[in-house]
């Protein structure tokens, strides 16, 4: 059974505030109200009138708007009438013929006949005004306001008939300039409740059984002129007439599910809110949430009137219940923003212990008819600050010059600023009042999505936390505040470059556990560019990894590194990660560029760690100072815990004396299994055929990359040193250094003997051939082929592991090891993965 039709008897408040007990009788009114979405074509008003004949209440008022951008267009015939513009006639005729369509498709005979009739009468009104305008190049607002209303007539003119053609019941049709008076006064149209409900009563007989279809937006002023409850005034209307019916509920249908957590077009995520209490939604209306609007409300909160929130395109699902009650859980219902906002700030010492400046200031914004929608002042009084819209900034500015003259001459008040080009982020929920750690993890979202707060303001009911920020963060301070409320997924953008051996395989890494991500952890990781040495593939999505292979090769754009970048790092993505799996030193010279612009860098890439140290304090200094996230612990061992497990050492608080290891997978292979029973170039080639060894065989045996990754550990440690300083040893014959690869390999036999010299030694006397690197605490570094003991823990290794050992003051006598694999794509890669997530968790993610 509809609450309308059952005997409705409940506490409410009247409207002098004090609590009165109401008795609604049997036959409540239940008040419908369709936005212009939902009456924007024939098939849309055919739809409303199901949802309407849907509905079992006895008595229902149906408040419509006008078709969508007809006010709109309505507006723009007066401002082309003031430019004196040829184009008003065919605009005029546009948007006649919109409605007479409509009128064709919905009515038939006589009805249509009849609207077609009005509808022309209207238009030749409308004619006569814009001639006038035009001829004085400027209208008045009764002007502006009797045209602007027109949309809401015909679109009910329209409605009413439909449902006489539909039958269905009893239908009557309300001008609501008939029954609405306003007076319009600084803080908009205030109704005049007692006229309106007498002139209300005598329109609509007590007994009314049926539907009442009433003009959205218009009313009737104090001097019985026509004029509208402002922009997107139709809520308004029901509201009053709920008010004035006395409803025992009011319906708003729009085109969204209900009131959403956030605006569903910056955060697509966005959940439907069940329950919000009148608060709740008056702030999240004030702050930006389009679907309602906050002042509109007031009415019906006065009576405590439920109101719902409905899709007109989805009539059976729930929508939002907005009541009186209000629901701690969750603590956080709904973020908004509101942009083009401007920060107005006023400073100096003449403020302190000064009663009334605050007076001063808002009462002079005030008379000049500036909302103020934000203000935050420090305990100190020091400064004051304030946000107006962006469009009265400069007025407001004025003002206060003028208010504060004598001050700012005598240098009490010694400066005002503005801040153009900022947004309001608002974070809204009854339940964080008392709660602890709210805004802290506010703070934690922006500051970790790199965006920047310039003021703060929080009510003393704790129902909302408002924060002014640069306006080109906001979409992604939305994402990412949103996300960190659990709202909604901790969206990642990400870019890889590099899609080789290890990037193919971190990609296939990444599509296995996306899913499994997105479900346990609420990580929503988008891969959406990749780029190779020539050209990227930049997706506006998402590239879909199950076909990536495909999708990159399709085609794509020359590649440009920073476009690649500006795209990984859209606004509207809170978090955004470059993932460079090449090996390129071109690549590793953005780093610092990258990091300060705050995007995070994932890379197996050895070359920005082992650069002259000037350009590796730059990468580091650039991630300090942006507070982006790099990390690079596959440029060592792949996927083994080394850097890791070095950071834990140094921070807390053990002395790194010696680390010594075999970092190269490659030269591991081939002297572990090098017997001196085949020659050694024939082992190379064999290692080769594996993919065991670079293309060229000599960036392994040259020991370069064993002395990078040394370099890497070193400055890990703290010490300055530069490759150039480790001493060595390379494998790679002077003579046929500088030849091809093809050469190379087959003049390398011509050495074999030398090699196996070194090792017959070596076994003579019972020791075996390991190519290891090592550096100590005075940053002596050293890579070279040593003689080891068999019992040596180097000589006990399989295949291509690696294995590192720490000489530490705790781990003294017995070195702290870590071993395995240490080379290969899979395990470089997962190495990647895993420096990836750890990102992920720094952002807030729950992993
Ligand atoms: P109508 O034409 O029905 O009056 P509006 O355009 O005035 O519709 O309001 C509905 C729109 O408000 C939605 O389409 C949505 O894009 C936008 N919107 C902004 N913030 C929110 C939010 N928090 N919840 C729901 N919708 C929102
Ligand atoms: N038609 C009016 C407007 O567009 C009122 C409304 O739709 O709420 O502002
Ligand atoms: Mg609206």
């Amino acid at each position: 059974m509809p609450p309308s039709a059952r005997r409705v008897q409940r506490q409410a408040r009247g409207r002098g505030g004090r609590p009165k007990k109401r008795v609604r009788s049997v036959q409540a009114w239940k008040v419908h109200k369709f936005g212009g979405s939902s009456v924007a074509d024939a098939a849309c008003m055919e739809r409303v009138a199901k949802i309407i004949e849907n509905d079992p209440a006895p008595r229902k008022a149906v408040v419509l708007s006008a078709c969508r951008g007809v006010t709109d267009a309505l507006l723009t015939l007066i401002s082309l009438a003031e430019q004196g513009s040829p184009a008003l006639d065919d605009r005029l005729q546009e948007l006649r013929q919109r409605h007479v369509g409509i009128a064709r498709e919905l009515l038939a005979g006589e009805l249509c006949d009849e609207y077609i009739a009005l509808l022309d009468v209207d238009c030749r009104d409308i004619a006569g005004i814009l001639q006038t305008v035009r001829l004085v190049r400027n209208a008045s607002t009764t002007m502006r306001d009797l045209i602007a209303g027109y949309g809401e007539i015909w679109s009910t003119r329209l409605f009413e008939r439909l449902l006489r053609r539909r039958a269905a019941g009893h239908v009557q049709w309300l001008d609501a300039r008939k029954a609405l008076l306003v007076e319009w006064g600084p803080m908009g149209p205030g109704v005049r409740w007692e006229q309106s409900r007498a002139q209300l009563s005598a329109l609509v007989a007590p007994e009314f059984v049926g539907t009442l279809v009433v003009t959205g937006f218009i009313a009737t002023d104090t001097q019985g002129l026509q004029t509208t409850l402002g922009r997107n005034g139709s809520d308004y209307s029901a509201s009053i007439f709920g008010s004035l019916l006395d409803a025992a509920e009011i319906v708003i249908w729009t085109d969204v599910d209900g009131v959403l957590s956030a605006d569903p077009r910056l955060v697509p995520e966005a959940q439907v809110i069940d329950t919000l209490s009148y608060n709740e939604a008056m702030e999240l209306a004030y702050f930006g949430a389009k679907v309602i609007h906050p002042a509109t409300m007031a009415p019906a909160v006065q009576e405590r009137i439920p109101i719902w929130i409905k899709n007109t395109f989805a009539a059976d699902k729930p929508g939002t219940l907005i009541h009186d009650r209000s629901e701690p859980d969750p603590l956080v219902k709904g973020i908004t923003t509101i942009d083009r906002i401007a920060l107005v700030n006023l400073e100096g010492a003449g403020m302190i212990g000064v009663p009334g400046t605050a007076h001063r200031l808002f009462g002079a914004l005030r008379e000049e008819g500036i909302s103020v929608i934000l203000i935050s002042q420090g305990s100190s009084e020091h400064s004051i600050c304030f946000a107006v819209p962006e469009a009265e900034a400069e007025r407001a500015e004025r003002v206060v010059r003028r208010a504060f003259d004598p001050e700012l001459r005598e240098g009490q008040i010694h400066s005002i600023e503005i801040d153009h080009g900022c947004s309001i982020l608002a974070v809204v929920g009854d339940g964080m009042a008392g709660a602890h750690g709210v805004a802290a993890k506010v703070f934690v979202a922006l500051g970790s999505a790199g965006v920047n707060v310039r003021a703060i303001a929080q009510g003393a009911s704790e129902r909302n936390i408002s924060v002014v920020i640069d306006g080109r963060g906001s979409a992604r301070a939305l994402r990412a505040v949103h996300s960190a409320f659990y709202l909604s997924a901790h969206t990642v953008s990400i870019g890889l470059i590099g899609p080789g051996l290890v990037g193919g395989a971190l990609l296939e890494q990444i599509a296995s556990q996306m899913q499994r991500l997105a479900r346990d952890f609420k990580l929503d990781l988008r891969v959406r560019a990749i780029a190779g040495s020539k050209t990227m593939r930049l997706a506006a999505g998402a590239i879909d990894l199950s076909r990536w292979r495909d999708e990159y090769r399709a085609g794509g754009d020359p590649l440009d590194l920073d476009q690649f970048a500006d795209h990984v790092h859209a606004d509207h993505f809170p978090h955004a990660v470059i993932i460079d799996c090449t090996a390129s030193a071109e690549v590793a010279k953005h780093y610092p560029h990258w990091l300060s612009e705050g995007i995070h860098i994932v890379t197996p890439n050895k070359k920005a760690n082992s650069a002259a140290y000037g350009d590796y304090q730059r990468v580091k200094d650039a991630r300090r100072t942006a507070g982006s996230h790099y990390l690079y612990e596959a440029t060592v061992g792949a996927g083994l815990p080394v850097i890791q497990t070095l950071r834990d050492l140094r921070e807390t608080g053990d002395e790194i004396r010696r680390i010594e290891g075999m970092f190269s997978g490659t030269l591991a292979y081939l002297f572990n299994t090098w017997d001196g029973t085949q020659p050694f170039s024939q082992v190379v080639k064999h290692a080769k055929s594996l993919g065991y060894t670079e293309p060229d065989p000599r960036d392994d045996l040259s020991g370069m990359d064993v002395a990078r990754k040394l370099i890497i550990l070193a400055r890990e440690m703290g010490l300055q040193t530069e490759l150039a300083e480790v001493k060595v040893e390379s494998l790679v014959p002077a003579e046929i250094s500088d030849c091809g690869v093809d050469a190379f390999l087959e003049r390398l036999p011509g050495f074999d003997g030398a090699m196996l010299q070194r090792l017959q030694a070596a076994t003579g006397r019972g020791n075996v051939l390991r190519y290891v690197g090592s550096v100590d605490a005075q940053g002596r570094a050293e890579v070279g082929l040593v003689e080891l003991p068999r019992t040596h823990s180097f000589a006990n290794i399989a295949l291509t592991d690696n294995i590192v050992r720490f000489e530490t003051a705790r781990y003294d006598k017995n070195p702290l090891i870590v071993q395995g694999p240490g080379a290969g794509p899979a395990v470089t890669a997962a190495g990647v993965f895993a420096d990836l997530l750890r990102v992920c968790a720094y952002l807030g993610a729950k992993l």
